[in-house]
């Protein structure tokens, strides 16, 4: 079963572009009707609940608006907007009607329902007559069209009005509405009339009424204020966008006009599906059809995206992998089969630090807090779903260890030291027991449990001074000779660094080779990768992570450089030494870092844009860190839609 995250990703990435053309989305003023005229507080009630009316109204339209009050507005004027609406304003003074003129002679537009004072009406275009009771059921049945030069009216509006406010047009003003019965007849009564300055409206807004007056009063505003439409139902595709990394779906067009590629063919028939549905916004608006017009809009600019992640080639062989926890959200099963949806084919959950494990270990203590058997289950998944499962190992990490753990590791001196004292959370490399354990952990999981590889994290130093530990020093001085009268200076930055720098490298790169051997062993096909730092010139001194040597050696069947970083120019910098680095015996599964803990994030956009650049400069695949919620509904959906489209197969491994 297939989901529709595509399009909810696509909803995400529009609600940002709809706010942008918010940015150009007319406001409207809302004069609520607080002078009462001596009338009582049933009227006072009334004016406030056709005054919410109208509110809501404008949030049903999609057209925002700044609320003020009869008093108000006599007091300072209208605010600056280019349409004022008086939902139900029984006593305009005439400090206020000076007011609201001089609002319509800076060019601003008046919308009045239910006009009370003449002298504002004339200033519309029309005499207010009486308030006229229907003399029969369905006299004021509906609103029909009688003029079509407002933009988006439709042709009827049902309201089956019981009173009406009779409306008789100047020589301003012309109907555009008049009242018919139930039967079609003519009632001889205009019901909204429109001037150059503004439109009247014969009837009270009620709740009853709100879906056919969002109508009238979206044509009125976007009349009054036509950017209302190009924000609500944008049509030219010029204003359609951003789409990726071009300013509009017309760049979009016509850069997609100038490529070749049959991946291309998905991409095309959205941008072709796209301009179909905008070129039809005019001939939807003028019939009326004002909610068809903007979902066109709306399903056009989802195209447009969509088109946009389509364009992406999907490329095979490749390695698409996903770096994750000893637990996923929404269990194995879920991560697997969206990995798999999503054509992704590996997974690399940690699933053992250097002193604990989240699995039933034979070798390890269990780490705290675990439950079941993690390594089995996602292995399982792993297996039903056709992802291969590869547990990493953090390798001289002591993470997950309880504290008991920790003090026993330390009384027996397999702790790591730096100069001023112990590093708990790291264990010495020299030592013959730590080094077991990693190389057993290893076997168990290929071994016991079946894994069709096993990838070495952390398989590092935590700094550049360190381990400086009693078994260090005895081992260093064994192996090289060398006595030394200041420990730990002398290494550190004496005499003997250099040679210290190399023993230290060489004590990582024996473990590994130990180990690959032993899992080969086990199973010639084990894939044995490392995640490594993403400087191996400066890192192989720092941390003692000589992954350069692993690859030429061949103790690695591919290798991922974890490249966490947004910048694009900064990355390609990366990338391009790090291939350079690893040569092309082996593959490199580019690490790329969307959830990694870095300033700027690296977005959907981002990881697109990295994959790519790792492509052309000769990775051959990458893994995303990490496995989450955010990854499975953001970014997963995104990829499937062009770069990962199709199954890739695993690429020939090295070593
Ligand atoms: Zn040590």
């Amino acid at each position: 079963m297939r989901r529709n995250a595509p399009l909810l990703a696509i909803a995400g990435i529009l609600v940002a572009a709809h706010c942008a053309q918010a940015a150009g989305m007319p406001t409207v003023a809302v004069v609520k009707g607080d002078l009462l005229g001596g009338a009582g507080p049933e009227t006072a009630e009334l004016s406030e609940e056709r005054y919410r009316v109208v509110c809501d109204l404008l949030e049903a339209a999609g057209i925002p608006y700044r609320e003020t009050s009869d008093t108000l507005v006599e007091r300072w004027g209208l605010p600056d907007v280019p349409v004022a609406i008086l939902p139900f304003n029984r006593a305009v003074s005439d400090e206020q009607l000076r007011r609201l003129r001089a609002f319509l002679d800076r060019g601003a537009a008046l919308i009045v329902f239910y006009p009370e004072r003449a002298e504002l009406a004339r200033e519309l275009g029309g005499r207010p007559g009486s308030i006229s009771r229907e003399l029969y059921a369905g006299q004021y049945h509906s609103m029909h069209r009688v003029d079509r030069s407002v933009h988006g009216m439709p042709a009827n509006l049902v309201l089956d009005a019981r009173i009406v406010r009779e409306l008789t047009p100047t020589a301003d003003g012309r109907p555009v509405y008049s009242w018919r019965s139930a039967t079609g007849s003519a009632s001889g009564t205009d019901a909204v009339i429109v001037s150059d300055n503004g439109a009247l409206i014969g009837v009270p807004p009620s709740e009853e009424h709100a879906s056919r007056l969002k109508l009238l009063l979206r044509s009125l505003v976007g009349h009054f204020a036509p950017k209302m439409w190009a924000a609500l139902a944008p049509r030219d595709p010029r204003y359609i966008g951003p789409v990726g990394h071009h300013g509009s779906l017309a760049d979009f067009n016509a850069a997609l006009r100038r490529a070749s590629g049959d991946h291309l063919e998905d991409s095309r028939s959205d941008v072709r599906q796209a301009y179909e549905l905008l070129a039809a916004i005019p001939e939807l608006i003028a019939d009326g059809k004002q909610d068809e017009a903007i979902s066109a809009s709306r399903r056009a600019e989802e195209l447009a995206q969509r088109a946009w992640f389509r364009s992406y080639p999907s490329a095979t062989p490749e390695i698409r992998g996903v770096w994750a926890s000893n637990t996923v959200h929404g269990g194995w099963d879920d991560a697997v089969l969206r990995l798999a949806e999503a054509n992704f084919n590996l997974m690399l959950p940690y699933m053992a630090s250097g002193a604990a494990a989240y699995y039933p270990s034979s070798v390890l203590p269990s780490a705290a807090n675990i439950s079941g058997d993690q390594l089995a289950e996602a292995l399982q998944a792993g297996r039903r779903h056709g992802v291969a499962v590869h547990p990493r190992i953090l390798g001289l990490f002591t993470m997950g260890a309880t504290s008991q753990t920790r003090e026993r590791l330390r009384q027996e001196g397999r702790i790591a030291r730096c100069p001023d004292g112990h590093d708990n959370r790291w264990l010495c490399p020299s030592n013959h027991q730590n080094r077991a354990q990693i190389i057993q952990t290893a076997l168990e999981m290929v071994g016991t449990y079946g894994a069709e590889g096993v990838q070495f994290d952390y398989l590092r130093y935590a700094w550049t001074d360190r381990c400086v530990c009693g078994t260090c020093r005895t081992r260093f001085q064994n192996d090289t000779g060398i006595t030394v009268r200041n420990w730990p200076r002398d290494v550190i930055e004496g005499p003997h660094r250099s040679r210290w720098l190399d023993w230290r490298r060489e004590l990582l790169t024996s473990l590994l080779r130990t180990a690959r051997q032993r899992v080969k062993e086990v199973n010639p096909d084990a894939v044995v990768s490392a995640a490594v730092f993403i400087n191996w010139e400066g890192h192989r001194d720092s941390f003692g992570q000589d992954w350069k040597h692993w690859v030429d050696e061949g103790l690695l069947d591919f290798v991922s450089p974890m490249t966490y970083m947004a910048d694009m120019e900064r990355f390609q910098n990366w990338v391009r030494k790090q291939q350079g680095w690893a040569g092309d015996n082996v593959p490199v599964a580019m690490g790329l870092g969307p959830f990694a803990d870095i300033d700027p994030k690296v977005c959907p956009q981002g990881v697109l844009d990295q994959i790519q650049a790792s492509r052309r400069l000769g990775s051959r695949g990458f893994v995303l860190f990490n496995y989450q919620q955010g990854l499975a509904e953001d970014y997963l959906p995104v990829l499937s839609l062009g770069a990962t489209s199709s199954p890739a197969a695993m690429p020939p491994m090295g070593g």
